[in-house]
């Protein structure tokens, strides 16, 4: 047992702070600086039961899911103001956790209290039917919890993310273990202590750190395990799924995505460019709703251009501490050389840079994973750059004629989770937001997000949706019961 004010170290189970059981840890570093935050304990298969078997304990003796519904309201309602309170904490150790701009970080805690207290009004407001079968009798359906719900999160949203996946299975009823990502793990563990705090029951959501390929496969693969919500890249989502399948585990996925932002002649570009900017390089580009393909209609391709990325080449890199910072760095020197070898392609395949891909020279930034916004013209749907997820502060600017002609490059991709539009014609709006093959589409908007509305992606960029009343739908079943009349 660690003490529990030490608040980032030990696994969460069961309501305290555990060490793992090998006593391994592993370090997690401020990408601004390349400095050791905290040593962080690393979940290995015999924890990972430890924690799937207290879930389970806490879900079969119904100390959470047969908590009244108002009182279940209550309690996430509690978390949400909890959250409200420690904004600035939370704030803090996702900004240094994973280098976002201290003032962006703010938004997103803020944002994750949001999620709390839409689901805690959520607990009571999912009902089943009583339907009018073709027997004497009546059939009602119920809207049962799964179980334990394993819950994956990736680095690039780290709180959020894992709120949209906590707060619905919660409000259901299940019980729940974490795994946050290995180069973000600490604001689970804070919340792990909040939820506490809160009046959760113990071991209700229990958080384990460790390694995907450790503790996230044991996570995936234990028997107990209900329901597997993961979000992160395509490529591990493939894994996830086949291993989900030995148990018929219900699993939803949220994977990648290289959304298009379409920008046709009448938009208003003094909005749209500003937008635009937000789209495709807010959390550095690491941002799976990047819009990271714009495909500008030809009349006002070339002022669309200049004015970007004169834009692009005034935006704050930096210190993510600074309050103007606008951009900060990559998340590690690895996915750093991911990036960098992004524009390395771009520039072999042909395409024009016309700012960024850079390094700063700035001295302070020497040892952080910086490198600037890089704007790419004379690009084809095509090349890498405009078909991979990059993941980083680049986009392609493209050039079309036609409405199905902007339809057609948007689907030339293997992804489909969110988009925008811009334009005042209204008509067109609806029919090209319908025929784009996305999850999200905003109009006029570079916002994807509305936690009252479904989020998730069509094709290769997942299944299932999060948010709204949408997600309750993953995280419990219909049961349905008949009663006879005689
Ligand atoms: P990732 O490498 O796929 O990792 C995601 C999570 O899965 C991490 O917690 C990771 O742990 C864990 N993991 C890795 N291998 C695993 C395995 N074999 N079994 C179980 N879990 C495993 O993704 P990432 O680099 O963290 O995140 C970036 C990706 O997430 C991008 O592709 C982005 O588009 C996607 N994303 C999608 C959405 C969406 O809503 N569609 C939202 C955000 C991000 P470790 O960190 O320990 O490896």
């Amino acid at each position: 047992m660690v003490a529990k004010d030490t608040p980032f170290e030990g696994l969460a189970i069961g309501g305290q702070r555990v060490a793992g059981s090998d006593g391994r840890t592993a370090p997690t570093y401020n990408p601004a600086t390349g400095e050791v935050i905290a040593q962080v304990a690393q979940a290995n298969a015999a924890d990972v039961d430890q924690a799937v078997k207290t879930a389970h304990a806490r879900f079969t003796e119904g100390r959470w899911k047969q908590i009244r519904t108002r009182e279940r309201g209550q309690i996430l309602q509690r978390i949400a103001n909890l959250i409200r309170e420690r904004v600035e904490f939370l704030a803090q150790i996702e900004s240094r956790d994973g280098g976002k701009p201290i003032s962006a970080a703010r938004g997103e805690i803020g944002a994750v209290a949001n999620t709390f207290e839409y689901y805690a009004g959520a607990v009571n407001k999912v009902h089943g039917q009583t339907i009018p079968v073709n027997a004497n009798g009546t059939a009602l359906t119920f809207r049962e919890p799964l179980g334990v719900c394993a819950l994956i999160v990736p680095w690039n949203f780290p709180l959020v993310i894992a709120g949209w996946k906590i707060a619905p299975a919660l409000a259901m009823g299940n019980t729940v273990v974490v795994k946050p990502a290995s180069a973000t793990p600490l604001s689970a563990l804070a919340l792990a202590d909040l939820v506490l705090e809160a009046g959760l029951p113990e071991g209700v959501l229990n958080v384990i750190t460790g390694s995907g390929s450790v503790a996230g496969s044991a996570l995936v693969t234990h028997p107990l395990v209900r329901k597997i919500s993961f979000t992160g890249s395509t490529e591990i989502g493939v894994g996830v799924m086949k291993q989900a399948a030995e148990g018929i585990k219900r699993v939803s996925l949220e994977l990648g995505g290289k959304s298009a932002n379409i920008v046709f002649g009448d938009a208003n570009l003094d909005v749209c460019i500003e937008s635009s900017i937000f789209a495709v390089y807010d959390n550095a580009g690491q941002d799976c709703c990047s819009r990271s393909r714009i495909l500008v209609e030809r009349p006002v391709y070339d002022e669309f251009v200049e004015r970007f990325t004169a834009r692009t080449k005034t935006l704050k890199v930096g210190d993510p501490t600074d309050e103007s910072t606008e951009m900060g760095p990559l998340i590690t020197p690895q996915h750093l050389e991911s990036v960098a070898n992004y524009i390395r392609i771009g520039d072999s395949e042909g395409a024009v840079r016309l700012c960024g891909g850079e390094k700063p020279t700035a001295e302070s930034l020497s040892n952080g994973n910086y490198l600037t916004p890089a704007v790419y013209v004379d690009v084809s749907s095509g090349m890498r750059i405009m078909q991979e997820e990059v993941f980083g502060p680049v986009v392609g600017i493209m050039p079309f004629d036609t409405e199905a002609e902007a339809v057609k490059f948007a689907n030339d991709s293997p992804y489909g989770l969110s988009g925008s539009l811009w334009t005042r014609d209204i008509g067109r709006a609806l029919r090209v937001a319908r025929s784009v093959e996305t999850g999200m589409m905003s109009v006029n908007s570079s916002s994807s997000v509305h936690i009252e509305a479904p989020f998730g992606g069509m094709k290769q960029s997942g299944i299932g949706r999060e948010q709204g009343m949408a997600a309750l739908d993953h995280y419990s079943e219909y049961k349905s019961v008949f009663i006879a009349a005689d």
